[in-house]
């Protein structure tokens, strides 16, 4: 598909039924109906970075910050195991506090002990960092690029360097991690042709995990007065991202469900196949705030709810571990 196709259908308002029904036979044939679940630690909510859309950024003082000990992370993975989980994805800030070998440690105790998929999600760091961390178990990253406009990201994201980022994927995947990124829709300033070229290059970076979630305004960050994309162009967009990425992991976000009725659902049907339910504790996990709206669940009664959910669009949860179906990282869904 041509950029100005892609920009085109985003642009039209029609709903494209096509669109639909290819995104989903799509996500079928490559992934069948289970839906993999990876379970979310949210350890540090500090971080060192400013991006103007988060409600993280450094300048936010109302934001009350925590980091949990190894003690709490590693006795949230064995909750994550204890449930059934097959993937823990380590995410925070861009926390300094955090030194490698202390990731390192932590995560070889998580694959010691519990076997689990280890993917973290930590932003961007050295060559040497990743290639530590990588030795000493980590499976995925996730390092979204937000929008390929390098303009628009230097304006969001005032402390950060695009091509940074994109040299940081690059290695990632020279590295043979299981590598992810995506972006935000809807960010002020994104207009249908960035959108466009945005899909494009998730689509030539050839990912073995695509997120794409939609921008939410938060009332404590320089945007908060900014609106929010609608419905129906979001979930377009997704299924326009499965078309074009069509081997690649692709979550129905946490965000879908905050901005949108059943927007996790909706999702499901427009190509995804991941779910990330959050098992950070309560009193972090709130705390936690890149947008608002978040609701804090029990763990087990969120992991219900999904099963009530998958059961009516006739999907269920998947017990494998939902590694990369590209190949070459542990042979298919190992
Ligand atoms: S988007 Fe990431 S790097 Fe930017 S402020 Fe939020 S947590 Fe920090």
């Amino acid at each position: 598909m041509k950029e100005k196709e892609i920009e085109d259908l985003i642009a039209d308002k029609s709903f494209e039924t096509d669109i639909f029904n290819k995104a989903d036979k799509i996500r079928k044939e490559n992934f069948g109906d289970g839906v993999h679940l990876r379970a979310l630690i949210e350890f540090s909510n500090y971080c060192s970075r400013n991006c103007l859309y988060c409600g993280l950024r450094r300048d936010n003082n109302k934001l009350k910050r925590y980091r949990m000990s190894s003690k709490e992370i590693l006795s949230c993975a064995k909750k994550a195991f204890d449930m059934g989980f097959k993937t823990v994805v380590l995410q925070s800030g861009e926390d300094l506090f955090f030194k490698t070998k202390d990731l390192c440690d932590i995560v070889y105790k998580i694959k010691r002990d519990y076997g689990l998929r280890v993917t973290l999600s930590a932003g961007v760091l050295k060559k040497s960092d990743y290639s530590d961390l990588k030795n000493s178990g980590v499976d995925r990253y996730l390092l979204k690029f937000e929008t390929s406009d390098k303009k628009l990201y230097e304006y969001l994201k005032p402390d950060s360097v695009f091509g940074d980022r994109l040299k940081a994927i690059e290695i990632l995947k020279e590295l043979n991690y299981q590598t992810g990124s995506g972006i935000m829709a809807g960010l002020p300033g994104q207009n249908d042709k960035i959108l466009a070229k945005d899909l494009k290059l998730i689509k030539n970076m050839e990912l073995d995990m695509v997120s794409v979630g939609p921008f939410i305004s938060d009332p404590d960050t320089p945007l908060k007065n900014y609106s929010t994309i609608e419905e129906s162009k979001m979930i377009k967009i997704l299924a326009l991202t499965r078309i074009l990425s069509p081997f690649s992991h692709m979550p129905a976000t946490t965000s879908m469900g905050v901005l949108y009725p059943n927007g996790r659902k909706k999702a499901l049907l427009a190509g995804a196949n991941v779910l990330m339910p959050d098992i950070t504790p309560g009193i972090y996990g709130e705390n936690y705030r890149i947008y608002p709206g978040k609701n804090i669940k029990d763990p087990e009664d969120n992991v219900n709810e999904i099963k009530d959910m998958l059961s009516s669009i006739s999907r269920h949860i998947s017990y494998e571990f939902g590694d990369s179906i590209r190949g070459g990282f542990y042979g298919k869904n190992s």
